[in-house]
């Protein structure tokens, strides 16, 4: 590898990222999508004991799930909502005289009932509310989606569209501390086995503006984010994995219900799938062909 190259020119030199121009938005090669897919199937070895409910949602939510969720509140420079051409035949000569012209085309795009997911577990908790009240042993679900964050930016870990594996735990808060603290100690036996050095660490989210700084330092305080990093592209180790406990936060913006009507706890952990295939060929090399053979074993064995 030429050392002079920055980790995003080697990846794309080496033909595991396909550039398209702009920063955070890039196909994968073949290689790539193995080590992602070999790495959930360890994933599922491991989650898979505790037979959750296998659900996938298309990389999308409705605009009103969007709007319900405080996300806009919390991350509005993050969000991705969906605009389609709505006009009729005189709008449309305009829109193919404005792109003749260079000028801007966007002007009559009109917001459609459709947003972009920001994280794979966010159409879990309005339909598990839907449903009903939970059992008493709580419901736990397995959930994989493209995720949409705008943040572009020339660092390969800090895609806009990348994929989030999770599982999301609902019931009380007890069942789910358990549940993520159990899950800390199984990311760490998986990412080790993987000879990947990695820490965990509280968590640091992007809130946005004033108000921000306030859930920012809440969020620590109160230790509801734990995350796992592992040095990728930066000299700064960067997040894979989460650990999210939400308390009954989604009791109070859903509706999610215990058996006896008390208010649902939530927590759920998060793979960042890309994050750690770039720290797989960070710290092993660009050719799985080439990666120590335990980890070869683990992965292809
Ligand atoms: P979060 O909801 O922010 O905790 O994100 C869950 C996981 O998704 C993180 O631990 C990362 O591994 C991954 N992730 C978050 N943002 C990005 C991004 N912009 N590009 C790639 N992966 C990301
Ligand atoms: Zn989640």
């Amino acid at each position: 590898m030429d050392a002079t190259l920055s980790y995003l020119d080697q990846l794309i030199g080496a033909g595991l990222l396909i550039p398209t121009g702009v920063d955070g938005l890039y196909g994968r090669s073949g290689t790539f999508e193995d080590v992602i897919c070999r790495f959930e199937a360890l994933v599922t070895a491991e989650g898979g004991r505790d037979n959750p409910e296998v659900i996938r949602f298309p990389p999308a939510m409705t605009r009103r799930q969007l709007e319900t969720s405080g996300y806009m509140k919390s991350f509005p420079q993050l969000a991705g909502t969906v605009h389609s051409f709505c006009g009729g035949d005189h709008d449309h000569m305009e829109l193919l005289a404005a792109l003749d012209s260079g000028e801007d085309w966007t002007k009559g795009q009109e917001p459609t009932d459709i947003a972009l997911t920001p994280a794979a577990c966010y159409p879990i908790y309005p339909m598990v509310a839907a449903q009903g009240p939970l059992p008493p042993e709580g419901r736990l679900f397995d959930v994989q989606s493209y995720c949409f964050r705008h943040e572009p930016s020339a660092d390969p870990a800090r895609m806009q569209l990348f994929r989030m594996r999770e599982y999301v735990r609902l019931g009380t808060a007890e069942q789910v501390q358990a549940f993520r603290a159990g899950w800390i100690k199984r990311a760490e036996g998986i990412i080790g086995a993987l000879r990947l050095p990695y820490d965990v660490v509280p968590a640091n989210d992007p809130f946005f503006g004033r108000a921000g700084k306030m859930m920012k330092v809440n969020q620590r305080d109160q230790g509801l984010k734990l995350e796992m990093v592992i040095p990728v592209a930066n000299p700064q180790p960067t997040a894979c994995l989460s650990f999210n406990y939400h308390q009954d936060h989604f009791a109070g913006t859903w509706g999610v219900q215990l058996a006896d009507g008390g208010p649902g706890h939530t927590a759920c952990v998060g793979f960042g799938l890309e994050r750690i295939a770039l720290a797989l060929f960070k710290h092993h090399g660009f050719d799985p062909r080439d990666w120590p053979t335990d980890v070869r074993g683990l992965l292809w064995g």
